[in-house]
C-alpha cells in the first residue's frame, strides 16, 4: 500500500491537521506528500520531519491563493505517475475541495469524515463516527485508489526521522483549472484568547434571541477572561463567525468552566464540549437537555440573570 498525502499550507506554514494525517499514513506505510504554492520546496524537508519519503513539490505563486482545481490536477498527474494506491486529506474548506474534486477526476470512492484508520491484515479499514458520535463503524473501499478525508484533530503530529526528497512535478492544467480567481481575503481579527486554547468559555444560543445580543457573551467572556463560543444554530443563522461554533461540526473544546447561555444541549452540541470541567447553564426551560449534564444550572432569562453575573464577577475580579 502505497499512501500520498494532500499536506496544506498557507503561507509557508504546513498546517497542523495535514501534519497528523502524514505521521498516522507513515505509521501503517510508505507514505508520499503533496506541496502545492509558492515557495514550498523550502517546506520539503520539514514534510520529510513528518513522514513523506518523497514530497512532490508544484512550486507556483500563482498556485497560494487557496482555490482547489489546480490542486486536483496536481493530485492527479502524482498519483498516475506514482502509482499511489491511497490518497489521504485532513479536513478543511480547501481539503474538502480537493478531495471532493480528486474522487471525480478519478472516479475513486472517498470515505468522508473518518476519525482513524487502520491495517488490518493487509486491508485499509476506516472508522467513521455514527450515531451522534457515539460509536464507530468501520468503513473500507471497493476500488482503488481509496481516498479518505480526515475529521480535524484526529491525529497529533509526530516527528519522526526523514529527510524527504523533493521531486519536482510538471503539470498540463486544465484550462477551467485557472479560471477562478480569489479577489479578495480578510483575515478575522480575534480579540482574547482562541476557543482551543481558553480555560474559559461563554458560548452562547439562539436564546439570546437576536444577534446583537451577543455582547452578553462576550461581555461575561472579558470579565471572566475567557473566549465566547457558538451554537450551530447561530452559527448558521450568520449571528456568530463558524470559527466560534462548538459541537459535532464545529470545534471540540474542553475548557476549565463552559458557560452556556441560551442553549438546548442538543447532542451535537454536546459532544464538542462535554469534557469541559465545569459546564454552567443559564436557561429560561427547566426542561432544557442541557440541564442533565450541566453541573451547575440557572433557569432563567439570559436577559435578567447574564448582566448581573458580569457585574458580580467585575465585582470579585476589583475588589
Ligand atoms: C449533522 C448535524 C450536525 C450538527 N452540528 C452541530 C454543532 O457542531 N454544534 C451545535 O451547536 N449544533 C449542531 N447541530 C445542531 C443541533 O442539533 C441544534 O440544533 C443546535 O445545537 C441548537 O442550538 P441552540 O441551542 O442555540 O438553539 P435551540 O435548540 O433553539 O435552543 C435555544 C435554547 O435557548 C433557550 N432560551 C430561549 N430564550 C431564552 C432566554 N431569553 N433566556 C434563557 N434561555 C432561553 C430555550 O429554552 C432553548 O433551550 C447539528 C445538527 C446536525 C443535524
Amino acid at each position: 500500500m502505497t499512501f500520498l498525502v494532500f499536506v496544506e499550507q498557507h503561507g509557508g506554514e504546513l498546517q497542523k491537521g495535514s501534519l497528523g494525517v502524514l505521521s498516522k499514513a507513515a505509521s501503517l506505510g510508505e507514505t508520499d506528500a503533496v506541496l502545492v504554492g509558492g515557495g514550498v520546496s523550502a517546506l520539503a524537508a520539514e514534510a520529510g520531519r513528518y513522514g513523506a519519503a518523497k514530497v512532490y513539490v508544484a512550486e507556483d505563486d500563482s498556485l497560494d491563493p487557496a482555490l482547489p482545481q489546480a490542486r486536483v490536477d496536481v493530485l492527479a498527474r502524482v498519483v498516475a505517475d506514482g502509482g499511489h494506491d491511497t490518497v489521504l486529506f485532513a479536513n478543511s474548506v480547501l481539503g474538502a475541495d480537493v478531495a471532493a474534486g480528486l474522487a471525480a477526476r478519478l472516479d475513486a470512492g472517498l470515505n468522508w469524515d473518518l476519525a482513524d484508520v487502520e491495517l488490518r491484515d493487509g486491508v485499509l479499514v476506516g472508522k467513521r463516527p455514527a450515531l451522534q458520535d457515539s460509536v464507530l463503524v468501520d468503513v473500507g473501499w471497493r476500488s482503488a485508489p481509496r481516498l479518505a478525508l480526515f475529521r480535524a484533530g484526529s491525529f497529533d503530529p509526530a516527528e519522526r526521522a526523514g529527510e524527504g526528497q523533493a521531486v519536482e512535478v510538471s503539470v498540463d492544467y486544465e484550462q477551467h483549472s485557472r479560471a477562478a480567481k480569489v479577489v479578495g481575503q480578510e483575515q478575522e481579527t480575534a480579540g482574547g484568547p482562541s476557543i482551543e486554547d481558553a480555560d474559559i468559555i461563554v458560548a452562547g444560543g439562539r436564546g439570546l434571541g437576536a444577534p446583537e445580543n451577543f455582547t452578553l457573551a462576550e461581555e461575561l467572556a472579558q470579565a471572566l477572561g475567557g473566549a465566547v463560543g457558538a451554537t450551530r444554530a447561530v452559527v448558521d443563522a450568520g449571528w456568530y463567525p463558524y470559527s466560534a461554533q462548538i459541537g459535532q461540526t464545529g470545534k471540540t473544546v474542553s475548557p476549565k468552566l463552559y458557560v452556556a447561555l441560551g442553549i438546548s444541549g442538543a447532542i451535537q452540541h454536546k459532544v464538542g464540549m462535554q469534557s469541559s470541567g465545569v459546564i454552567v447553564a443559564v436557561n429560561k426551560d427547566p426542561n432544557a437537555p442541557i440541564f442533565e449534564f450541566a453541573d451547575l444550572g440557572v433557569v432563567g432569562d439570559v436577559h435578567a440573570v447574564v448582566p448581573k453575573l458580569t457585574e458580580l464577577v467585575k465585582q470579585r475580579k476589583s475588589s
